[in-house]
């Protein structure tokens, strides 16, 4: 078996005559799009043949990029250190943002066209791509000039660009101070970050005290970060005419007002259970006042499943059978044909992804692997994501582009299937530590993307006064965990600096990059559930499903498989599932 990806499916090298070509036509595609978008946006005349030319167009270029930074990208993931790649990926963004005038400009126009609809109907390849040819309508309404969008894009590099990036390299420089061995050392943030997980109960004490403890060496800096951040945010979104940087993230998540409302609402409902389940565990670990928030990840058993890689893939394949042969069969090509980079090594970036390479119809996924369940439940995830692509297989390259809400249902989706199977495998005392990592993933995605959520909205609100001193901030944060968290956390415990190292407050094009996640892990709950009612009907449906979530907007997906987003009870009912393994963790706590 092989453990190393391949890429040779893309290119042989970075000093191919393929690549060099390719990169030479992306520039000449690119150029001739500029002279394109100056000819055709003069007057109104052949409207459809002007979008043909324009859809065609933007498919060889989306093509040639899809091809050229995966090759690049794939290859710096596995290797940071690759001098070539990381050249190349310099020379590739700079080409990318060579588009962003003559799009602006090509989209401005369109949305001047009269009568869209049936100009669309005039042509087969115009009603293929209609829902991003309405998208592109709906949004140019937000659009500036063409000048100022130009301004804009070359401030933003001087600006929310450079405040992230500083705001990068202050974090990963951070060193803490802690006294290991009877020797004070200092540690980078991750490696204290980590020993939230030890099962020594004073490592993971020390490792809080001291991480808490060191922030007040980057506070000022990274504070600054954030106000500059959101404020530019709050410029913009002013300029172009959004009501609120949640409406401008909803319209860009392709999602309206109702759907998020009801979804909160009913998070927020469910929030006393889930102290119930904080309770317990802090019982568990001899607390009497709720968890301390250094106690979240804590083990609470000392069952361990080992699994080779081998079988960790054996033992998926065999799982995603139980759903269907599409989804096992596809988990057995991506692994027989070194789709796949498994182990950890030097030089190699951290976690797990995977890439769909719809060019070629494959895929290429990124893992860390380790030999423990959390190592096989993370394999059927990033082969969640694999299978996604699959489905989108028949589509056109343009219509394969999902919004962040549905990116991670068809991953937590293949994550339950595996989670469901290990339990009805496992001793007493593993499915105990099975439920129990799985609740306290849900905690985070759920109680703590709560707390997210109410913190930057009250970020936002209080930024459009003036910017937030460090001890504002501080208590913003205090607020939204005592809110979400309440009695389930001890509240002489909490941690006030969680906006320092989470990387997706800093994200000026993703404001609100919480809440997508409790989308993904609901509706994959929900699909779930029904797929428990419907048996092997649901199959069908499900692929179906996946195969159209580049080219709808996200109730119109759901209503697919007959889920109504809107409705407050398909978010009970999700969450009812997460209740019910707690109530089960707590009676097997017992
Ligand atoms: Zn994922």
């Amino acid at each position: 078996m092989q453990l190393t990806w391949n890429l040779k499916e893309l290119y042989s090298s970075f000093d191919s005559e393929e690549f060099k070509n390719d990169m030479k036509r992306l520039d000449e595609c690119i150029y001739e799009f500029g002279d394109f978008a100056e000819k055709i946006t003069k007057d109104y005349d052949n409207e459809v043949k002007k979008i043909e030319e324009y859809i065609s167009r933007k498919i060889t270029i989306t093509k040639l990029m899809v091809n050229l930074d995966n090759f690049i990208s794939l290859t710096l993931s596995a290797d940071t250190k690759n001098e070539k790649a990381s050249k190349n990926s310099d020379l590739l963004e700079a080409k990318m943002s060579e588009m962003v005038s003559p799009t602006t400009r090509i989209n401005k126009w369109i949305r001047g066209i009269k009568d869209i609809d049936s100009v669309i109907e005039k042509s087969s390849l115009l009603k293929e791509h209609k829902f991003i040819i309405k998208e592109i309508v709906e949004k140019s309404k937000y659009l500036l000039s063409y000048k100022e969008e130009t301004i804009i894009s070359k401030m933003k590099n001087t600006g929310s660009n450079a405040w992230s990036k500083l705001k990068d390299n202050l974090i990963s420089n951070l060193k803490v101070d802690i006294e290991q061995d009877g020797e004070m050392k200092q540690l980078p943030l991750t490696v204290v970050l980590n020993m939230a997980y030890d099962k020594d109960k004073d490592v993971r004490k020390k490792g809080y005290d001291a991480e808490i403890a060191s922030y007040y060496k980057v506070e000022e800096g990274v504070a600054a970060c954030l106000n500059g951040i959101k404020g530019e945010v709050l410029t913009v979104c002013d300029l172009r005419g959004y009501k609120s940087p949640i409406e401008m993230t909803l319209v860009g998540s392709r999602m309206d007002k109702e759907s998020l409302d009801a979804m909160l609402t009913a998070m927020k409902e469910s929030l006393p259970h889930f102290r119930k389940y904080m309770k317990r565990k802090a019982e568990m670990l001899g607390y009497k006042n709720g968890l301390p928030f250094y106690e979240m990840y804590a083990p609470v058993s000392s069952a361990k499943m080992k699994f080779t890689y081998e079988k960790g893939a054996e033992f998926v394949i065999k799982n995603f059978r139980t759903f269907s042969d599409d989804l096992a069969d596809f988990a057995k090509k991506a692994i027989d044909n070194a789709w796949i980079d498994v182990e950890p090594r030097e030089g190699k970036v951290g976690g797990g992804f995977c890439s769909n390479i719809t060019t070629i119809g494959e895929s290429r996924i990124l893992l860390n692997y380790g030999s423990n369940f959390s190592d096989v439940v993370t394999l059927a995830h990033e082969l969640g994501h694999g299978f996604h692509g699959e489905c989108l297989k028949g589509e056109s390259i343009l219509n394969c582009d999902y919004p962040m809400p549905i990116a991670e249902t068809a991953s937590t989706f293949c994550e339950t299937i595996i989670k469901k199977a290990a339990v009805k495998e496992a001793s007493k005392d593993e499915a105990l530590a099975i439920l129990e990592q799985e609740i306290s993933d849900c905690n985070q995605v759920i109680v703590d993307i709560y707390s997210r959520f109410l913190f930057e909205k009250s970020v936002f609100e209080k930024r459009k006064e003036s910017a937030l001193s460090v001890e504002e901030i501080k208590q913003c944060m205090i607020e939204a965990q005592k809110e979400s968290y309440g009695d389930g956390l001890d509240p002489q415990y909490l941690h006030p600096y969680m906006w320092t190292w989470k990387p997706h407050y800093y994200y000026a094009d993703y404001n609100f990059y919480n809440f997508p996640y409790a989308f993904g892990l609901l509706f994959a709950k929900g699909l779930y559930a029904e797929y428990l009612k419907r048996g092997q009907d649901f199959v069908k449906d499900y692929e179906q499903l996946l195969a159209i979530t580049g080219r709808n907007n996200i109730a119109d997906i759901t209503k697919v498989m007959g889920i109504d987003i809107h409705d407050i009870n398909f978010w009970r009912a999700s969450l009812k599932t997460i209740e019910d393994d707690i109530d089960k963790f707590i009676e097997l706590s017992e």
